[in-house]
């Protein structure tokens, strides 16, 4: 849900329009992994969305790493299939970046990719996009480490799913959401395309 959303939610909830601004601070800014940590909302309304929203749509299955200064994250799906993500730590730069995925499989075949290998499943929903990113940074903070950048190149082509990355997208970056600055999100056409230069 993006805050319009969350607005007419909570409006048909009978909720002052204010709660929404609230609820997507929560979620967004914060990342808060309870409804019972949402501290300014009254106890009814906290009840309420626990019963009947969801925070996350995907499950953090395991955290493997540091391997090379890298950690991958899987995550079961609703609907069974699994997605990695990656928080790749950059010593010399000394900056944090995550590669999240925009597809489970993907259709580009590319030779040397075991993702391009298994073929193409299915796109992500927006809410699986930002799920990798909100869980990643959770991580990240309880480390004390900032998150610098997100790149697209984990599972999929993200050119193939614009419907669902653009609405991803705009919560990523929306200063009073998730906050990163549009010029730390980087397609993953554009970095393959500059890794393939000779
Ligand atoms: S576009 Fe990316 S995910 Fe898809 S096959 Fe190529 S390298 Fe793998």
């Amino acid at each position: 849900m993006n805050l319009d959303a969350m607005r007419a939610m909570l409006s048909a909830a009978g909720q002052p329009a204010y709660r929404a601004a609230q609820l997507y601070e929560w979620v967004f800014a914060r990342g808060v992994a309870n409804f019972s940590d949402m501290t300014n909302l009254p106890k009814t309304l906290r009840e309420w969305l626990a019963e009947n929203t969801r925070l996350a749509t995907i499950d953090l299955v395991r955290v493997t790493g540091p391997d090379d200064g890298t950690r991958k994250a899987l995550f079961r799906l609703a609907d069974g299939k699994f997605i990695e993500s990656v928080v790749m730590r950059d010593e010399g730069e000394g900056r944090t970046s995550l590669c999240i995925s925009s597809q489970v499989g993907c259709a580009m075949a590319c030779t040397f990719c075991l993702t391009g290998f298994g073929g193409y499943q299915r796109n992500l929903t927006p809410d699986e996009i930002i799920g990798q990113a909100i869980e990643a940074r959770r991580q990240l903070l309880a480390a004390d480490e900032p998150l610098a950048h997100v790149v697209f190149m984990g599972m999929g082509e993200p050119m193939h799913n614009l419907d669902n990355v653009i609405p991803a997208l705009h919560l990523l970056i929306d200063a009073k959401g998730f906050g990163l600055s549009r010029r730390r999100v980087t397609g993953a056409r554009a970095l393959h395309q500059h890794r393939d230069r000779p």
